[in-house]
């Protein structure tokens, strides 16, 4: 490398610090808003995102930026595979990013902070009206915002790549209609069989605090390591990663249901796994996240269901729910258990879903969005049109929109074209499995109770790459073949047939 390169390569070093300064301080403020912020904060809170935001769009699409991305792209030959694959992203997203007026950009950072305070509310209060004039907003910024990146895309398209580079309506329409042939049957025999394990242990009361030491005994069982990995209470679950050292999960906890919270500490202790196991040589690099939306929710579904609601996982943890609620847990035996976090039942709200049923809550949000985009339903009919598709797929009455259209944060954060990410990385996941399979005596691992070998596959095969390839790519090379979904639908019919006798 010759010392202009070099000297370029110090200046890529210098920007990228600073994109991460602001984009931590934004992604922080994130944070607080939805954990510990007053709710009376939030207009002050949209008058410094926009400052930060400003800050954010200059340095990624100025023409200093510009000039050294290009400038490097020129020498690309003499830079490391590293910084080859930064700078090519880089230069990606600053042609994107580009395309974006800069006071739109800045207006929808400001829409998108007002627009989750008032779900907040609208959500508690089910008051779909309070929210419906930010999600026409929201919507109209999407439907420019895919002309922008890709006029040349059919809308909806260019923002399914947004979450999964290279994810079509296409593709999804066929993915979609493969569970649905495999699915639907499935849920009718059981519906069918009419027998279900009785539950009723489940809806005592559990009290919170107990919960929370749950939590921890959960995030300890799937190998966090808590120096690194904080857990907060939302509304709704997430993750945010700032880095490898800094990562945040979230949970509700709910008095008479203690398997909401169980499990999306799982769930999202499975991305917290993905962000923590980054190669240390991505640290500090815009490259350094989990590589896609897609590849992401493989990770944490893979820990929520795969794992979480193995018999191996379930063994070993209900010694602990019977010391942690010895009056609730009294006579629950391992088989019962397991029969209830495996119920498959239709349900109202997509994160408590069970895995069987689960892909028929992101067909319902594809279906809706897509033709959001594309126009053929107005924001004011969303409601009317979740409540007849809940019918439909899943044979039940919404009963009001906190259980029905509100119930999700990802419309009011901005994100359009996310859900189908939920259904790809299920149907990743249960790829992968059969390919840690060959391998690892897989049940025999989770029911040691040391999850090591299924860490360590993962990291060597998808954690550490963090986004050095495209999403496609660290999928193919996981599972050592193309994407099939039908290990997906074989492995749903095997468990569930199973389950239930079929
Ligand atoms: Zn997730």
């Amino acid at each position: 490398m010759d010392k202009n390169v070099s000297e370029l390569v110090s200046q890529l070093r210098e920007l990228v610090g600073k994109q991460r300064a602001y984009g931590q301080a934004a992604g922080v403020m994130y944070y607080d808003a939805a954990t510990a912020a007053p709710r009376g904060g939030a207009a002050d809170r949209g008058k410094t995102l926009a400052v930060l935001s400003e800050v954010s769009y200059e340095l990624e699409t100025g023409e200093t930026t510009g000039n050294l991305l290009h400038a490097l792209d020129a020498v690309k030959e003499q830079l490391d595979f590293v910084t080859r694959r930064e700078v090519s992203e880089m230069l990606r997203s600053y042609e994107r990013t580009k395309k974006i007026p800069k006071e739109e950009y800045i207006a929808y950072t400001v829409l998108i902070n007002d627009a989750d305070a008032v779900w907040h509310k609208a959500k508690e209060e089910s008051d779909w009206a309070s929210f419906e004039p930010y999600m026409e907003k929201i919507v109209e910024f999407n439907r420019k915002l895919a002309c922008w990146l890709a006029p040349e895309k059919k809308p909806y398209d260019a923002l399914l790549d947004e979450y999964e580079r290279g994810l079509t309506m296409e593709k999804c329409d066929a993915f979609f209609a493969i569970l649905k042939e495999r699915l639907v049957p499935l849920i009718h025999q059981i519906t069918e069989k009419g027998i279900q394990p009785d539950d009723s242990f489940i809806h005592l009361d559990y009290p919170i605090e107990q919960q929370r030491k749950l939590s921890d005994w959960l995030m300890n069982a799937i190998g966090i390591d808590r120096e690194y990995c904080s857990i907060g209470e939302t509304e709704h679950p997430f993750t945010n990663g700032f880095s490898k050292h800094d990562v945040r999960i979230t949970t509700h906890y709910h008095l008479n249901d203690p398997l909401s919270s169980l499990f999306s500490v799982v769930h999202e202790g499975g991305h917290a796994l993905y962000e923590l196991h980054v190669s240390d040589e991505l640290q500090d690099t815009t490259i350094g996240g989990g590589v896609s939306m897609g590849i992401h929710e493989c990770q944490s579904r893979f820990f929520e269901n795969i794992i979480g609601r193995s018999r191996g996982f379930i063994h070993n943890l209900l010694p602990e729910l019977q010391t942690l609620f010895p009056e609730q847990m009294k006579g629950v035996t391992e088989e019962l258990l397991y029969r209830v976090a495996n119920v498959a039942k239709p349900s109202l709200i997509r994160t408590e879903a069970d895995e069987l049923t689960y892909a028929l809550h992101i067909i319902i949000r594809y279906e809706l969005e897509k033709q959001l985009i594309e126009g053929s339903l107005a924001v004011s009919e969303l409601p009317t049109a979740w409540n007849e598709r809940v019918k439909a797929y899943l044979g039940l009455n919404v009963p009001d929109d906190r259980h029905g259209v509100l119930q999700d944060s990802h419309w009011s954060g901005g994100s359009i074209g996310y859900f189908p990410s939920y259904a790809l990385g299920s149907a990743y996941g249960a790829q992968l499995l059969t390919e840690m399979r060959k391998t690892m005596d897989f049940d025999a691992v989770v029911a040691s109770g040391d999850l090591k070998p299924i860490r360590d596959w993962l990291t060597e095969r998808v954690w550490s790459k963090g986004s050095l390839y495209d999403p496609q790519e660290v999928f193919e090379q996981a599972a050592g073949a193309a994407f099939d979904p039908t290990y997906y639908t074989d492995y749903l019919t095997r468990k569930y047939s199973e389950l239930y006798q079929l």
